[in-house]
Parts: structure tokens; sequence; C-alpha cells
């Protein structure tokens, strides 16, 4: 015969066991409630979740330690479109291989003309838009792709996001809107600690090796006077290098700015001909270590560059 203790016992353990059930179909349960989002890019993920707060479940297609222009989409990334109701590009040829892929997925949802689809370029102020681009590196060719890095433009993107979460879930877009309201404080607050951190930078000339910056550049006020890259896209050639280095003299350049995903050995070369450091910066959400979500890839990048300038 079983004592009053072992009866507790087996109770409470059966309590348990339903208890932990419960919590499991209740979380798959607001699992499945979620809306499914895929995103190019780490950063535009890190703009839906901003938006869509614990209502969505983001998966971005390019890991973040590499380059979205250049990336080779994977079986999985078909998988992954199919499933989604909701897909968020760059935009601007920056993410060119998402079109073949789409029409593979078959999801007519989030082709061109679908509900489900979003160009985040919409009502951006592009950059450096020239005529039609020729030859090898056919990077940049609708203009400069790289529009994130400036943290004001997350108000236009994450406009457009807020519409396309109307569309696709318009039962809670109260939630939407009052997540990117907070969201869009909380930025603001930091821009201005960004612009105070970056001020001393304004009258240092800077050379990159890929042309990542110009928005940034506009935002903070920097100069970059040069690209390791022949062009956007096309690896640096002796003579190219050669003229950098002329000018990184001229100019008295002290910091090359190179991104992870970058090769090190003409940056290295160049910064030992010139006297300049190098300044390894995040042009991605997950790039770098401390570069989580939108806010803090700004907040690194900031601190690096004026801890390069300082110590000059
Ligand atoms: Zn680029």
């Amino acid at each position: 015969m079983r004592n009053s203790s072992q009866t507790k016992s087996i109770l409470l353990c059966f309590a348990m066991m339903l208890a932990c059930a419960y919590s499991v179909l209740a979380w798959s349960a607001l699992a499945q409630d979620r809306v499914p989002i895929v995103t190019t890019t780490t950063d535009l993920r890190s703009l839906v979740e901003a938006v869509g707060g614990d209502r969505v479940e983001v998966i971005s297609l390019v890991p973040a330690a590499m380059d979205a222009e250049e990336y080779q989409p994977k079986p999985q990334d078909l998988l992954r479109l199919k499933n989604a109701r909701l897909l968020v590009r760059v935009g601007l040829d920056y993410d060119l291989w998402l079109d073949r892929l789409l029409a593979q997925a078959d999801n007519p949802d989030l082709g061109r003309d679908g509900a489900g689809y979003v160009d985040a370029s919409f009502g951006i102020s592009v950059l450096e838009v020239r005529g039609l681009s020729v030859g090898p590196g056919h990077a940049h060719g609708l203009g400069n792709p790289h529009y994130w890095l400036d943290p004001k433009n997350a108000e236009i993107i994450t406009s457009t996001i807020l519409e396309a979460l109307a569309r696709r879930d318009p039962a809670n877009v109260s939630i939407y809107e009052a997540n990117r309201l907070a969201f869009l404080a909380r930025l603001e607050t930091k821009l201005s600690e960004w612009e105070t951190k970056l001020a001393p930078l304004k009258a240092r000339p800077l050379v990159a090796y890929h042309n990542s910056w110009p928005y940034f550049a506009r935002r903070f006020r920097l100069d970059f006077v040069g690209f390791l890259e022949t062009k956007p896209g096309v690896p640096p050639s002796p003579s190219h290098l050669a003229a950098i280095l002329q000018t990184m003299r001229a100019r008295a350049v002290r910091i090359i700015v190179r991104e992870p995903s970058q090769p090190e050995r003409d940056v290295a070369f160049l910064a030992g001909k010139a006297g300049a450091s190098v300044v390894t910066l995040a042009a991605s959400v997950g790039a770098l270590p401390r570069t989580d979500d939108f806010i803090s890839l700004f907040e690194r990048n900031a601190e690096a560059l004026s801890a390069a300038a300082s110590a000059q």
C-alpha cells in the first residue's frame, strides 16, 4: 500500500506533466500565430523585428558574415520562401539573386505584385544614381544600395514594413504602430549620442575597401576620399592601389575602413605604407560581435571610429 507522501509525489508529478504539456501547446500555438517573414539581410530582419515584436517570426537569408551582394542562395532558402507570408528585400540590385529564387519558390503572394512583397528601398532618396553600368563589377548599378547605414533611413524603412504588416495582419496594427514609435524614439536618442561621438572625425578624410558608406558618411559628415576596389565588386589592381596610396599621402588619410568579409592583405599593405590604422566596421547586423541589432550596429561602429580617431 502507498503511503500519503508517495501519493502526493505521484500527484505532483502528474500536475507537472500537465503543466509542461500545456506550456508546449501554448508555445506552439503562439509560434503558429506569428507571421512568418523572410528578409534578405540581417539589417532588415532587425527592423522587421523592431516593428513586429513577438507577433512575427523572421528569418534572414544571407548569413551576417557574408557579403550579400555576392550571395549564392542555398536549397533551404527556397523552402523558407515557400512558407513565408511576407518578404522584405533591400532592392536596388543589392539582392539581385533573390529574383531567380522567387521564380522557383512558386509563392505568388511574394512576387513583385503580391501583397507579401516588400522592397525596402521604396521612398529612399538614393545616392550615387548613375546611368547603366557596363563591364565587370555590376554592383551599385541602380545607385548605392547601402541605404540602411544612415540610421535615419530606418524611419522610412519601418514605415514601409508597418504598411506591409498592416496588410497581412490588420488585427494587430495598433501593436505594430506602437512598437515602431518606441523603436524610433530610442533610435532618435541614440542618434544624437552617435553624432557627438563622431564629431571629431568630421575634418578627417577616410578610405574604405568597398563603397558601403555614403549614407553613413552623409549623416555623420564623414569624408570618404577613395576606395580600394577599382569599382564596386572589382578587387583592387596594383595601379589602383598606387593611386589610392598617393591620395592617402596627399590628403593625410589616417584611417582605412574594412568590413569583416573583405580581404585583409591590401588594406594592411596600404595602412603600413601610409601610416594609417585599419578600423573594422560592420556594415550589417551580426557581422561583428556586439552588433546584434540595428541600434547596436551603429553603437559599435561609432565606438570603433571614435576610438581610432582619439588614438591618433
Ligand atoms: Zn556595395
